[in-house]
């Protein structure tokens, strides 16, 4: 793996394809065995979290429905401190097991501001399943369930996330020079 330049900013290998496709993998099976016998809904948050979500739910392999919604927190390389909700909340979650997929958790402000509403349109249960995980930049507490991987409070794009709309295509993740 080589260093990437995306506009003006550098980046350099953070985890490899490999390691993360083995990561998403564990935390299928996980997901199959605490799910078993129901049919949970992933909730996607676009746009980060696609290619994670494409990846996460054949791992799991176990029946599902599918929905999306688009929240943007990101300006740059730091948090604006507001949530956007680019898409209405999908009302059919009423009554199902919802798993949350995001990209990755920095101030935890966007879940903070999700899982209410999703327990307002009464959603059955709520989980978060999240690819990478700030804790040193956590500023809202949450419930994390499933986390990918704990990383230092770096800025990284690859596997969906992006630096001004560049970098998603990238098989591996990357990170701020
Ligand atoms: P939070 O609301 O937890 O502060 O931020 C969550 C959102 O900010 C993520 O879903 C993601 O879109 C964006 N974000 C946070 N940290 C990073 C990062 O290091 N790289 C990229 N590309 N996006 C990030
Ligand atoms: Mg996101």
């Amino acid at each position: 793996m080589n260093k990437v330049k995306l506009h003006d900013l550098e980046f350099v290998p953070y985890l490899s394809e490999a390691d993360i496709l083995a990561r998403v993998q564990e935390l299928g099976t996980q997901l199959a065995a605490d799910y078993s016998g129901r049919t949970p809904c992933f909730l996607v948050v676009l746009k980060g979290a696609a290619i994670f979500a494409a990846d996460l739910i054949r791992a799991t392999g176990i029946p599902c429905e599918l929905t999306f919604i688009e929240l943007a927190s990101y300006e740059g390389t730091a948090s604006s401190g507001a949530v956007r909700m680019a898409t209405k909340l999908p009302q059919r979650l009423s009554g199902k097991d919802v798993i949350v997929v995001e990209d990755i958790i920095d101030t935890g402000r966007t879940m903070h501001f999700l899982l209410p509403q999703l327990e307002a349109i009464g959603a059955k249960s709520t989980a978060i399943a999240t690819l990478l995980h700030k804790p040193d930049a956590q500023q809202f507490d949450l419930d994390l369930q499933y986390v990918g991987f704990e990383i230092p409070n770096d800025f990284v794009v690859g596997y969906g996330l992006d630096y001004e709309q560049h970098g998603r295509e990238l098989s591996a993740i990357y990170v701020k020079k």
